[in-house]
Formats: C-alpha cells, structure tokens, sequence
C-alpha cells in the first residue's frame, strides 16, 4: 500500500489509496489549538478511500460549535482526521498528513487562514496565502 499512517502510540493504524483536491497548511485557532502547533497540514481524499487497518475503536470524535469534526485516538491523543460540512456533502474526509508513515510524493500549495496565524511562526515560503478559505 502506497500510503500508511498510524497514531503516535501505533495502535489505530489506516490505509489511504488515493488522495484529492490541494493540500493546504491550516493556520485556523482550532487546527492550532487540536494540534498544539503553528498550524496543521491536512490530505483530502474520498471517504471510501481510508480503510482503517487496526484500532479503530479507539477512535473518538470532538465535534466543534461550527459542526466540525475532528477525529482522534483517545490513548495517545493523536489528531487523524477532520471533517466539515462541505467534506461531509462531497463524501470526503481530511487526513493529517503528518501521521503518515508511507506517503507518496504530496506537494502543499498554499497557506490558509493566515488571518489568524501565530504571531510566533514566520511563513518562509513563497506558497499562495489565503486569509481565510480558499474555496
Ligand atoms: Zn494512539
Ligand atoms: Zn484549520
């Protein structure tokens, strides 16, 4: 299988065939505040596409205000994936890239929500930035 992933205590593991769509850095307060980092960095792909491979009965969900919602697992904590309404309307699903343990060569193209980004990262890259969405 092309590309693998598991959580950070390696019980929840899961299979992607194919990805979708751009790959953005997410500079949100919620992507900041799930991930404790400057910013997440989330694949899209068709939700037919994930195939769980072992632990997902760890797995549990935080649903936000705004109808998100962001999947985990509940031993180590590990953010795996994060669903919106739009997501839920194209039957897609949003993987964090950095759980990635065999990942096939993916190019993020921009930089979203910069609007809100800490003031504490510098962006030293000369990727497109979107104050909020770029959809
Ligand atoms: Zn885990
Ligand atoms: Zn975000």
């Amino acid at each position: 299988m092309k590309n693998t992933g598991s959580c950070l205590c390696k019980q929840v593991t899961f299979a992607v065939d194919k990805f979708q769509g751009p790959v953005g850095h997410c500079h949100c307060k919620m992507c900041q505040k799930f991930h404790g980092a400057a910013f997440s960095t989330f694949v899209e792909a068709k939700t037919v596409a994930l195939h769980w491979l072992s632990g997902e009965e760890l797995l549990k969900e935080y649903r936000a205000n705004n109808d998100t919602v962001r999947t985990f697992c509940r031993c180590c904590g590990s953010s795996l994936l994060f669903e919106s309404q739009y997501n839920r309307r194209e039957h897609t699903i949003e993987i964090a890239l950095a759980a990635f343990d065999k990942l096939e060569p993916v190019h993020p193209d921009a930089h979203i929500y910069t609007e809100s980004k800490a003031d504490w990262f510098d962006i030293n890259d000369n990727l497109p930035q979107h104050r909020q969405y770029r959809r």
